[in-house]
């Protein structure tokens, strides 16, 4: 099932959008499918679980962490993380850049935006990421690059909220593609699961990040 619904989630993507396999409570041997199908980017939401993935699976997977983050783990998952998306305080991307730096690499981030309107999601406003990207202190990093944006829109049925909010995180994304400098060049947008990707890509998505359309429903008390 998991080829099926791998090859059936590729023939709707344009080329230009990346699939981030979210595989977070998934067996090994499920990644594994999805790796023989092809699939060679996914995304884990809990640190711990990441490295024992990357540790027992193919060396050429790349491994994005999508969920929040916390300060204290990034040093288990700096040598080999690809991206973490869930950049949400300027002291984690000092951390994540204090940890890069031990292993002599720039750790590619993607800065999490508030757009939903729920309090639990996690998240920068616009101008919170106006006052990162012009202090001098974000300058001064040179070991991570943020190359894009990321966010999860509200929870709801209501496509119009949806779509208002990942179309303003992309207008957003749009003003801020032509400052680029040596730690920031936005290339990527992360918009986009399982139930709001199509709608995601439409409003300029060039990221989606899907589990359970690929590997079935989670079942986290098993
Ligand atoms: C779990 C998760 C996803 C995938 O959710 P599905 O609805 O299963 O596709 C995407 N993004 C983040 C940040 C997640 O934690």
């Amino acid at each position: 099932m998991i080829k099926e619904n791998l090859t059936q989630i590729n023939n709707t993507l344009p080329d230009h959008v990346t699939l981030v396999a979210v595989s977070k409570t998934k067996p090994i041997a499920d990644i594994q499918e999805a790796y023989d199908a092809g699939q060679r980017v996914f995304g884990e939401n809990k640190v711990q679980e990441m490295v024992t993935k990357h540790d027992e699976l193919p060396k050429d997977i790349q491994w994005h962490m999508i969920g929040h983050l916390q300060r204290n783990k990034v040093k288990y998952m700096a040598h080999f993380v690809d991206l973490i998306h869930g950049v949400d305080s300027f002291k984690t991307l000092k951390e994540i850049d204090k940890q890069a730096k031990k292993h002599d690499r720039v750790i590619n981030c993607l800065l999490q935006a508030h757009i939903a309107q729920e309090d639990t999601k996690f998240g920068f406003s616009f101008n919170e990421m106006d006052e990162i990207i012009n202090s001098a202190e974000f300058k001064d990093l040179k070991y991570i690059k943020v190359v894009g944006l990321m966010g999860m829109a509200t929870f709801t049925d209501n496509q119009n909220q949806i779509k208002e909010e990942f179309t303003s995180l992309k207008s957003y994304f749009d003003s801020k593609k032509s400052y680029q400098s040596q730690n920031f060049d936005l290339k990527t947008l992360s918009m986009g699961m399982s139930g709001d990707y199509q709608l995601a890509i439409d409003c300029g998505s060039t990221m989606v990040r899907i589990g359970s359309s690929i590997f079935g429903v989670r079942n986290y008390f098993s």
